[in-house]
């Protein structure tokens, strides 16, 4: 059951696995709020590291306001693309889509949205530039509103902690709300860098050790604090048979081949 300190020490608990060697939490040392949007596109099913090399191309390509953006010729756009990985079509195409967007609706009034309301702003962000909940809320916190943006990966950690009895796959936006609720009340008041290093954390871990179809239980820093492997034991045997099949695999990468003895002539 979720209690009012519970978020900060499951947050520091997480940052003692990611933030080593200088490493921040917070995702992106990006605010501002275009760069943000396009950032958080080119993020979508990239593969490692390939979203900070397409923001880089993206930045060389002179794409960095709405309207420099919609110059850059779609051959150009697809090869930045192409850096985040697969999918490059559809990204260039959302990335067009939201610069055209927020010339048609906004232009260089885009920042002052962000000094609005929270609901007037997400409302604009939401239905004006047609930008998912999620979305909107990402470029509403990294701009310094008091606002805990949740993502599907976010979701999950915070669904298998006990923050929410409404399923995400079943109810994406109520299980959103509900848990966006409660890590609010959970982190300390005007205090936007605990907001993006929390943000960051759990996203990391989602990533990578509390995956979809097998979390690696075993090897995460909220074991001992998380509910789900208690209901789900199963996890362990998973986690070591598939534990077993990497070593398996690596230590036969790692040995030369063996080639039949020579036989005497
Ligand atoms: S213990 Fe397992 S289910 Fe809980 S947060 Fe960690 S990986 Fe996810």
């Amino acid at each position: 059951m979720p209690t009012a300190q519970r978020l900060p020490k499951l947050v520091e608990l997480v940052a003692k696995k990611y933030e080593v060697d200088g490493k921040k939490g917070e995702l992106t040392d990006i605010r501002d709020p275009f760069l943000l949007g396009t950032w958080m596109i080119l993020g979508e099913h990239a593969k490692k590291n390939g979203q900070i090399r397409a923001h880089e191309a993206l930045r060389r390509a002179k794409g960095i306001t709405p309207g420099q953006l919609l110059d850059i010729l779609p051959e150009k756009l697809n090869s930045v693309c192409q850096q985040a990985g697969p999918y490059e079509d559809a990204r260039s195409k959302k990335l067009y889509q939201y610069a055209d967007d927020i010339e048609d609706k906004c232009g260089k009034e885009f920042g002052k949205l962000f000094i609005k309301p929270i609901p007037e702003a997400r409302t604009f962000l939401e239905i004006d530039l047609r930008l998912g909940r999620p979305f909107a809320d990402f470029l509403l916190m990294y701009t310094g509103a008091p606002v805990f943006a949740l993502d599907g990966k976010i979701l999950r950690v915070a669904s298998r902690l006990g923050y929410t009895k409404i399923k995400p796959e079943k109810d994406f936006d109520k299980a959103y709300k509900d848990v966006q609720k409660t890590f609010e009340a959970e982190s300390p008041k005007k205090d936007n860098d605990f907001l993006l290093r929390a943000h960051g954390l759990l996203h990391r871990l989602g990533t990578d050790v509390c995956t979809a179809v097998l979390p690696h239980c075993p090897h995460c820093p909220l074991l001992k604090e998380c509910p789900y492997p208690k209901k789900h034991p199963e996890v362990f045997e998973a986690q070591a048979a598939a534990d077993a099949a990497k070593a398996e695999r690596a230590a036969r990468y790692a040995s030369p081949p063996q080639l039949p003895p020579k036989v005497a002539k």
